[in-house]
């Protein structure tokens, strides 16, 4: 059996989940504070005779709850960001450019780079953080462009720019620290996740993996009807090899028995240590006379493989119990009528498959 790919995990999953939910809760918080903000101060610049500006910025709070209404009803979270990014740009843009009220329309930049930095990555805020600046300097430049109407002395433009340049870079380092902390907590949480699932001596499922297995299976018999079996596994007479080789032995057997058992089995199935010399296969969209065939192919195998030590050769063989959804109703029926056959094995001298195959009425 190959590798299974996992597909990612829940540490991930979980970690992205919240991350969406997150920044789609401070968009719709974002978004509101903006409205009021542009709504409040639009009106003070219409009272105080600026209509165009008021008119300007009221235009902008319309553009914001639209895009809130579009992504209400397209539910699409990349546009409504990149949206509210355009509309942030060209406010910003505009309020440089005009210079707002009192000349103060700059102060606002400064809510860009730490916005663009959480609402992008460091590379697109980065291309477009520089991207504004060509811009602005294209306005500090060029007073005389017919949409500029502020002007800007040189000690403000300079200083705007320092200051700029210190809050990109802080906002930067920040941000990518923020995810450096961010990935290595999801590697440590993925790698606790592994371990959790795992057999530390073979490497195969642990037993809580293969329960959650076995129900997840289950579950999707239930919806699609579709059988599937399982093999138990146990290693005969496994006390006498530690005894008679030693518990190093016996580890030694377990390691490459679980290799025999991965190289096996189709990459659908599963297979876990079910716990001491006992194990378990989960054969999905598999009958009951293609997991006897199975688990008969691999008691053969095990049975002529040389298992050594040390240079020593050392006596393994399998009994196995096998049992298909199709014979039974419950999960837990489905083990313990694949205990029951083990039981069977054992008691008819080991080193067998149970239930027997006969040749004229084949199970299903
Ligand atoms: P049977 O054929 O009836 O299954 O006999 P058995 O000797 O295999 O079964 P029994 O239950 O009497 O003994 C199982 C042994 O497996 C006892 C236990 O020490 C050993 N065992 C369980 N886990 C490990 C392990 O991780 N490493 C080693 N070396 N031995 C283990
Ligand atoms: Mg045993
Ligand atoms: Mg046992």
């Amino acid at each position: 059996m190959a590798p299974k790919t996992r597909p990612r995990s829940v540490s991930h999953q979980t970690a992205g989940a919240l991350e969406d939910a997150q920044i789609s809760r401070l968009l719709t918080w974002l978004s509101v504070a903006a409205i009021v903000l542009l709504l409040g101060i639009g009106g003070k610049a219409w009272y105080a005779g600026h209509t165009l500006h008021g008119g300007i910025l009221w235009c902008f709070a319309g553009l914001v709850l639209l895009n809130m209404l579009y992504f209400a009803r397209s539910g699409n979270r990349a546009r409504q960001k990149a949206h509210l990014i355009l509309i942030v740009g060209l406010l910003l843009g505009y309020l440089i450019a005009s210079g707002g009220e009192s000349n103060t329309g700059p102060l606002w930049f400064y809510v860009f780079p730490p916005l663009l930095f959480f609402l992008t990555n460091l590379k697109t805020g980065t291309a477009i953080l520089l991207l504004c600046y060509l811009g602005v300097v294209v306005v500090f430049q060029f007073p005389d462009l017919p949409f500029v109407s502020a002007h800007y002395s040189t000690d403000f433009k300079l200083r705007f720019f320092a200051t700029q340049a210190f809050e990109a870079v802080f906002c930067f380092v920040l941000e990518a620290g923020r995810l450096k902390a961010r990935n290595q907590l999801l590697a440590l949480a993925e790698a606790h996740e592994q371990a959790a699932r795992t057999d530390e001596l073979t490497g195969l499922a642990n037993r809580r993996d293969m329960q959650q297995r076995l129900a997840s299976e289950f579950s999707r018999y239930q919806r699609t009807g579709r059988h599937f079996s399982i093999a138990l596994i146990d290693l005969d007479l496994f006390k006498d090899i530690n005894d008679r080789f030693g518990h190093d032995a016996g580890d030694a057997v377990l390691c490459q028995f679980a290799q025999q058992l991965t190289s096996l089995t189709r990459q659908s199935d599963h297979a876990a240590r079910w716990g001491g010399e006992e194990f378990l296969l989960l054969l999905p969209d598999t009958s009951l006379l293609q997991a006897l065939t199975l688990a008969e192919r691999l008691r053969a195998r095990v049975a002529s493989a040389r298992f050594e030590f040390k240079g020593r050769t050392l006596p393994v063989t399998l009994s196995a119990g096998v049992c298909s959804m199709a014979k039974t109703d419950t999960l837990e029926d489905l083990l313990r009528q694949a205990d029951q056959h083990l039981y069977n094995a054992k008691a008819a001298g080991r080193n067998r498959v149970h239930p027997r195959v006969r040749s004229s009425v084949a199970p299903v």
